[in-house]
């Protein structure tokens, strides 16, 4: 298989221009913005296969030796919050908690960085049976990927019958305080009219519900700025059912814009990364699960940590290799222009 059909970019800028950046010990761009939220991909294999990021068959296996170690991840972890400001780490994938050393990899993340959050991103299939032990190893939320509480209607989506395991993961999740809890829901026109049973059930639940608009990620190519939902159209669903007032954002790097619900002080999120981009204050940096550092979702030019620190590199030259690969980041996606191209790579093989 080639490195195309596999989903690995063919671009992979090893070697990056510091020209004219300043001298910043911070993850800066040419646009003035500062990466201090890290998001860690550990693995590509995943439990589910949702239409719009996975393919049936699932993503093409990366074999154990050019996946990180636990004890590299920590490192870079380290690295990270030393040497170039990350305030924030969320671990993700696929999906985090097919990795079997997972509670090694926080509890070495959290007795190495105490005091940073340390995050999760899951689907939350089986995470009844290791909220308790995460949580004890030092992870301090998680967010739960969650479109549907249609038990027919998830597994159509997910392409696996696993409603009932997700949803005593979140219980199990919500017992032992890893707070705040939120769902995540991708939009999708099969999910709209449930969309007010989903507010309603996180309502119930206690847990802050936010709705993604779908992005050109999925592994399937089959994406449509033409079929995609918008916010506004969620917005109008929700409107039938829930009285709606606009909050806003507290901190302009958040991409979720708040919503109360009937008065509050429920409230509902969105995150219109199609249609209302929040490029210009991005503050993410990625690593994926080959240790290869992603300055942008959408952009494949990627740099190899990996390569570096196995051949011997110090920490201050990996450092200043992340610093490279941030400086050249670019503006934005770019989704809405003729010319826009998806990325090689699905969201399941950068880590979302
Ligand atoms: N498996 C975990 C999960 O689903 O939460 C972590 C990895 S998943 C790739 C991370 C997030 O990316 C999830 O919230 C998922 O809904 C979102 N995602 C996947 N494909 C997407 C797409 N095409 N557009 C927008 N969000 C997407
Ligand atoms: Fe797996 Fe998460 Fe992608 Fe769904 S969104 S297929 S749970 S990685």
């Amino acid at each position: 298989m080639t490195p195309v059909a596999m989903g690995i970019p063919t671009v992979r800028g090893d070697s990056v221009s510091m020209a004219g950046r300043p001298d910043s010990v911070g993850l800066i761009d040419k646009f003035g913005r500062v990466a201090r939220d890290f998001r860690v991909s550990i693995t590509e294999k995943c439990s589910l296969r949702c239409t719009y990021c996975m393919p049936e068959e699932g993503l093409p296996a990366i074999s154990p030796q050019d996946l990180l170690s636990a004890d590299e991840i920590v490192r870079v972890v380290g690295i990270g919050v030393d040497l170039v400001g990350i305030r924030e780490v969320r671990f993700t994938g696929g999906e985090p908690l097919m990795r079997k050393d997972l509670e090694k990899i926080i509890s070495g993340c959290a007795q190495r960085v105490p005091g940073i959050p340390l995050a999760m991103t899951t689907n939350a299939v089986g995470l009844e049976h290791r909220a308790a032990q995460l949580a004890a190893a030092g992870l301090t939320r998680v967010n739960v990927s969650l479109d549907s509480v249609d038990r027919a209607h998830f597994a159509e989506l997910t392409r696996r019958d696993r409603l009932p395991s997700v949803l005593a993961g979140i219980r199990a999740a919500a017992k032992v305080g890893l707070a705040p809890l939120k769902v995540n829901a991708v939009l999708m026109r099969e999910t709209l009219a449930g969309a007010p049973e989903l507010l309603q059930w996180c309502l119930d639940a206690g847990v802050e519900l936010r709705f993604i608009e779908q992005m050109p990620l999925d592994a399937d190519h089959t994406w449509a700025r033409a079929n995609m939902v918008t916010a506004d159209e969620l917005l109008a669903e929700l409107g039938t059912q829930f009285e709606l007032a606009e909050i806003g954002r507290d901190d302009p790097s958040a991409p979720a814009e708040e919503w109360s619900v009937d008065g509050g002080p429920a409230t509902v999120g969105i995150i219109a990364s199609v249609t209302r981009s929040f490029c210009a204050d991005c503050d993410r940096t990625r690593m994926t699960a080959e240790g290869t550092i992603r300055s942008c979702l959408f952009s494949d030019r990627e740099v190899d940590l990996r390569a570096a620190l196995r051949s011997g590199a110090s920490d201050q030259e990996l450092a200043d290799l992340w610093r490279g690969a941030m400086w050249n980041k670019w503006a934005g996606h770019g989704i809405a222009s003729a010319d826009f191209v998806p990325p090689e790579r699905s969201m399941g093989a950068i880590g979302g």
